[in-house]
């Protein structure tokens, strides 16, 4: 099998596809920022680094995986600086900011867990580094490369590009930079240079999230945190640092400068970056009045929205794209994208009921067995060439069809060996469930949760008949009826149950 090969998107320090070290792998992700529910963006970088994660871990790699909480400080947009965003919804929502953060968390995992992506090992949140943070700005003022004014701490972009390549993720020019002034903007005024970004903020008398610090009463600045995090828990240099390639400027240049000088190191040996996710072939934003939440996409309420879609259609929908490509979102895209998931689903219950039965004397048919395994081994080579979960779909509806003839009987199942039938079979399982981390709508948490308080009230039922408690056993079936839940004898015995 091939290596792993992963494309970097440092665009000033071209290293591509280039191999992992063996062993430990340490993978950063920017999370999100809990000042509001999360929409469709952000349903993209979650869901292809929970594929990376899930397929660095089935490749033997034991992976720690952080992705951090922003529940303070990121108030930079676009290089500009822009409104706490917190501290503005909060008060728009009159709550208490650590109440708007813990709602909008819950919401997070919530949504994520409905998307069937793995928790990260560590989660942490900007409000518990403070200390971290305080520390790190304190040694990158003593290495002189950044400055005070009037309570706030900038980083000096101007001098660290003297010795370092600020723009070598990005690929932008500083005197370009420099030269597009954002002066009228309110801050503006107390750096030195227009590209200088704050490492601490001031906080004016009303803003309510404040922490001491040697400059006075503040609080973070955005792109400090994931410096300071992904350095306490991850070390100096870590494997891979991931997120939307909305976050490559500012916040991943910056967070680049700000660990070059507090550590002296590229903090991240590959950058990933997913592509962003258009609609109807535009950006989505507010300008466009197209932002669709999570929540409005899986009940369908919302004005762009024909009906509701379930978050596996979503999910199915995100990796049917590879990671670097732009993906288009619109009603017909999903509802094909429905269709196909339904049409894998089918494929994969008829092949885990299929058992293998030889014939003697007939034999092989070998150009199929050979094109079956090829398709099979080909799913390694994709993921292995920068995760390529398109690819990997591709190969699972080219099989799909061979599945449905074996059921049909157009082919015989001993026309693959029985080692070519077990690869397809263990390919389908390891390749749809376990990477890709599909899974059938009837299998997901809540309904696995539900599956195991049926299977107990049949259980009770069953020993109440033993019994003769016939009025306990007909309350079981009769309450469970009227909430939907149809419990049938089997004849042989055994109880089985259908939701309606
Ligand atoms: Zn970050």
């Amino acid at each position: 099998m091939s290596e792993l090969k992963i494309y970097n998107s440092l665009q000033r320090q071209k290293e591509v596809f280039t191999s992992l070290y063996p062993g430990h792998v340490g993978m950063y992700v920017c999370g999100p920022t809990v000042s509001g529910e999360s929409h469709l963006g952000h349903a993209r970088p979650y869901i292809t680094f929970d594929v990376v994660y899930r397929y660095l871990q089935f490749l033997g790699y034991k992976v720690r995986y952080v992705r951090n909480i922003t529940d303070a400080g990121h108030f930079e947009e676009e290089g500009r600086e822009a409104e706490d965003k917190i501290a503005k919804r909060a008060q728009l929502e009159k709550l208490e900011p650590m109440e708007l953060v813990q709602k909008y968390t819950n919401l997070f995992h919530w949504a994520f867990n409905q998307f069937n992506c793995l928790e990260p090992s560590i989660e942490p949140t900007a409000t518990g580094h403070i200390i971290e943070q305080i520390e790190m700005i304190k040694t990158i003022m003593e290495k002189g490369y950044a400055y005070e004014k009037n309570g706030s701490v900038y980083f000096d972009v101007k001098k660290y590009a003297e010795t370092h390549d600020y723009g070598i993720l990005s690929g932008r020019v500083l005197e370009d930079m420099l030269e597009s002034s954002n002066r009228e903007l309110e801050g503006q005024d107390e750096k030195i240079n227009n590209v200088d970004f704050a490492l601490w903020k001031k906080a004016p008398p009303e803003h309510i999230m404040r922490w001491p610090s040697p400059w006075g009463e503040g609080f973070p600045g955005w792109h400090i945190e994931c410096s300071a995090m992904s350095n306490k828990y991850l070390g100096k240099q870590f494997d891979i640092h991931g997120g939307g390639m909305d976050l490559q400027f500012p916040h991943h240049e910056c967070e680049i400068a700000q660990s070059e000088i507090a550590h002296g190191e590229m903090m991240a040996r590959y950058w990933m970056h997913n592509n962003m996710i258009t609609i109807n072939g535009r950006k989505m934003g507010k300008a466009y009045n197209n932002t669709i939440k999570l929540t409005e996409l899986f009940t369908g309420n919302h004005h762009l929205l024909d009906r509701a879609y379930s978050p596996m259609t979503i999910r199915f929908f995100v990796l049917q794209t590879h990671y670097r490509s732009t993906l288009d979102f619109s009603n017909e895209a999903l509802q094909a994208a429905e269709k196909g998931l339904h049409r894998l689903w089918s494929a994969y219950e008829v092949l885990q009921k299929l058992t293998y039965a030889p014939l003697d004397g007939q034999p092989v048919n070998e150009e199929l067995d050979k094109q079956v395994r090829d398709w099979c081994h080909e799913c390694h080579e994709f993921l292995n060439d920068d995760f390529n979960t398109a690819k990997v779909l591709a190969n699972l509806f080219e099989l799909a069809p061979v599945i449905n003839s074996i059921k049909g009987g157009q082919i015989k199942i001993h026309e693959l060996s029985e080692e070519t039938f077990q690869l397809l079979q263990k390919t389908w399982t390891t390749f749809l469930i376990e990477i890709l981390g599909l899974q059938p709508e009837t299998l997901n948490t809540d309904n696995s949760k539900l599956d195991g308080v049926i299977q107990l009230l049949m259980e009770m039922r069953k020993e109440a008949k033993s019994r003769k408690d016939y009025a306990a056993s007909d309350k079981i079936r009769n309450q469970l009826l009227s909430v939907g839940i149809q419990l049938k004898d089997e004849k042989d015995g055994s109880m089985t149950y259908s939701i309606q």
